[in-house]
């Protein structure tokens, strides 16, 4: 089980575990974080995968730049099982498709370092109370930002941006000025044209249930890996449970309803239980990431016909990490660094 561990005024950590269930095959398993558990503890391990199979995943240490994800191992198990619930939910991108060399740097940084690298946290209630306020909060007390202005161009002059132009604001900038960008990709390529930037994304998407008490008491793990399913990773928090699906393009033209009732089913499956389809909420972003192929990472890092004063920032501009929250914090992080 998911064991909680720790709880604070904002944050509640969980073991390094994680539980799994195969809708297909009605079988359901938990695995260890820790590389060593996963390979030599028979409790901790996928069932049906051979130690022989594990060892395998060894193979990530000599990747090359080139490879895919996909092209690590010829085991469909270890596939299926392994490497495509993590590599999605790590690279939002296909086995077929993600980059071995990124999902490799995030697995030097946690399986690989040690069970004490795999904690979970989760928020106590949710993100918006635990990160997103608190932040909002601290901004506000800066000076001089303004909120809610869209960058619409930028005038440059010698290879220096010297205006910013917003929707309705206009902002000159000096000659020792620094401009930092921290637009997504698909913003920055419309005002920053004149490079080869990665033009396929993957979507995400998100719904979240609302539910009782009762219904919380049927789950016996909070969070549940899905495999042979649409659902990918289910979240049970304390009045709603949240699922996310990844390289989620088959949704994209589908009905909210659809997706809903589809993903429901699936949870009444998990769960053993027929229960009417509580109300729910879908978010779903089709350009979430670009798809994170060793080709687009290629293309990012090629970037270089941009003015002499910008700096840029964001998710998509790590070329040693995959497009996550991490990843533009450390790009955030890195800009200003760049400035002392
Ligand atoms: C549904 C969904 C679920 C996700 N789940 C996870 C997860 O569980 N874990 C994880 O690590 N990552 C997750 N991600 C990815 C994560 O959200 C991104 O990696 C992260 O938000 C990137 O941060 P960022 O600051 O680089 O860009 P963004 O968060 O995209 O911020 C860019 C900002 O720029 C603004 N903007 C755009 N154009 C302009 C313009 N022209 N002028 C001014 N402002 C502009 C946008 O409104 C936005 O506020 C998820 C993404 C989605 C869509």
């Amino acid at each position: 089980m998911c064991k909680l561990i720790r709880t604070t005024d904002k944050i509640k950590t969980f073991e390094p575990n994680l539980f799994f269930f195969d809708k297909l095959n009605n079988k359901s398993w938990e695995i260890s974080l820790s590389l060593f558990d996963l390979i030599f503890n028979k409790n901790k391990r996928i069932p049906g995968i051979t130690v022989f199979e594990y060892l395998s995943i060894l193979k990530i240490l000599f990747v090359r730049n080139s490879d895919s994800v996909e092209s690590l191992t010829n085991s469909l198990n270890l596939k299926k099982l392994f490497w495509e619930p993590f590599t999605l939910a790590v690279m939002n991108t296909s086995i077929t498709d993600a980059k071995a060399k990124i999902l490799f740097n995030v697995l030097k940084q946690t399986i690989f370092s040690g069970k004490n690298k795999c904690y979970i946290y989760q928020p106590l209630n949710n993100w918006n109370e635990t990160v997103i306020q608190p932040a909002i909060e601290y901004i506000k007390k800066l000076n001089n930002i303004s909120f809610r202005k869209r960058l619409k161009s930028v005038v440059i002059k010698n290879n220096h941006i010297i205006r910013l132009n917003f929707n309705d604001l206009e902002i000159d900038i000096k000659e020792k000025d620094i401009v930092i960008s921290a637009l997504p990709l698909n913003s920055f390529s419309k005002i920053f044209p004149k490079n080869n930037y990665p033009e396929k994304f993957n979507s995400i998407l998100n719904i979240h249930f609302k539910i009782s008490k009762n219904i919380i008491s049927y789950f016996n793990n909070k969070i549940v890996g899905m495999i042979n399913s649409k659902s990918q990773w289910l979240f049970i928090k304390t009045n709603y449970l949240s699922v996310t699906v990844s390289n989620a393009n088959v949704f994209d033209n589908v009905p909210a309803e659809s997706i809903a009732k589809e993903i429901w089913e699936e949870i009444c499956i998990l769960i053993n239980k027929k229960i009417k389809m509580p109300f729910y909420r879908i978010i779903k972003e089709k350009t979430a990431t670009f798809i994170q192929s060793p080709e687009n990472f290629e293309k990012i890092k090629k970037i270089d016909n941009l003015p002499k004063n910008l700096i840029i920032s964001g998710d998509w501009t790590q070329n040693n990490l995959p497009c996550t929250i991490e990843g533009s914090i450390m790009s955030g992080k890195k800009a200003v660094e760049f400035l002392k």
